[in-house]
Parts: C-alpha cells; structure tokens; sequence
C-alpha cells in the first residue's frame, strides 16, 4: 500500500495484474490498463508547497476512487503517476471509464487555504491482448499514449484506436 494515498502500490499492480490476466485468459474476458499522470503537477508544489502538493495527490486518489467500481484497481506507481486496472473492460469502455475520470477531477477543485485550485490529468489507454500480454508491455503502451496526450495539450485521454501503431 501506498502510505500516501492509501492506494495500492506497485508491486500490488503485478501482483493483481498476474490474477486478473489468468481470469481474462480463461475466461476470454477484456481486461485494460490506464496510465494516469497529473498536469503540471510541479506548479502546484512550486505556487502552493510540497504540503498542498501532498494533499493533491490524497485529492485525486479519492476523486478517482469514488468514480471507480469495487473489483477496479487504482493504483500509485510513484509521484504523481497512477494507473487502474479494469477486469472485463474493452477498449472503448476503458476510454469512456478515462473520460469519466477526467471529467471528474477537472470539475473537483481541491480547496487551499480556502480557495479552490483546479488539477488535470492527461490519460493513455492499454488492452491485454492488443497491446500486449506483459504488464511492462501494457504501460509501455499506455504510458506512450499518456505522453502523446501531454503534447495535445494536457487534460485529455489517448485511447488506442486513437493512437498511429508504431
Ligand atoms: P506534466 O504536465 O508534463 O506531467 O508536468 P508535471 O509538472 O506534472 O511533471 P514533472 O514530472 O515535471 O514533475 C513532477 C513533480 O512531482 C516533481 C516533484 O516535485 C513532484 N512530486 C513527486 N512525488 C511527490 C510527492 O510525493 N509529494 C509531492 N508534494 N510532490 C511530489
Ligand atoms: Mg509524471
Ligand atoms: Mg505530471
């Protein structure tokens, strides 16, 4: 667990991730990966304190977790760089699901010293079996498409059928 946030940490990713691959194989199930990284994250600690920049990440850790279900993981992978892993969830599901997320933390300011302070993340999308069978192989791939979502311009979520092949 993620002392921080109280997310789960890394090695919960593979540990779980190794679970949920055996059930998408067995069962023929999607199974999809998000790489979720905070906008200008550096700003808030700079403009606010590395306090505010702590509480940030508590703030979207819990933005996010409302939006998600029960059997989703979300995760911390380190600093202010997340992913979820989503059992039975497609492509096109799992860009809806980012959306969604997106959404929800741009209209959930978090509130120092009483003023309201608007974060944004940028998103890339990975599904077991189309981007890979490997862990690594799936957030190479989301991370990829995370980065091509910063160069667009920033809170927006890259999806795989959005993304040129390498
Ligand atoms: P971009 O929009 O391109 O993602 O820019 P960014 O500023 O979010 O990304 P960058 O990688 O340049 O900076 C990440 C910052 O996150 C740098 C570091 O000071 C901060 N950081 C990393 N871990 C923690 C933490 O645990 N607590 C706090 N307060 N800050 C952290
Ligand atoms: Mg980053
Ligand atoms: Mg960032």
């Amino acid at each position: 667990t993620d002392y921080l946030t109280g997310l789960a940490n890394r090695s919960k990713l593979t540990e779980i991730f190794c679970r949920e691959r055996a059930h998408a194989q067995r069962n023929q199930s999607p199974l999809a990966l998000v790489y979720l990284d905070i906008d200008h994250f550096k700003q808030i600690n700079d403009r606010f304190g590395h306090e505010a920049g702590d509480q940030a990440l508590r703030h979207f850790a819990s933005v996010l977790s409302q939006r998600l279900r029960t059997t989703d993981l979300l995760c911390r992978l380190g600093g202010e760089e997340f992913a979820a892993l989503l059992p039975n969830t497609d492509a096109e599901q799992a860009a809806a699901i980012a959306e969604a997320l997106r959404e929800r933390l741009a209209s959930t300011p978090m509130m120092v010293d009483g003023a309201p302070v608007q974060m944004t993340l940028s998103a890339g999308v990975a599904t077991f079996g189309q981007d890979g069978e490997r862990l690594d192989e799936l957030m190479n791939a989301a991370d990829k498409r995370t980065y091509a979502a910063k160069r667009a311009g920033r809170n927006q979520v890259v999806s795989a059928e959005a993304s040129v092949p390498a």
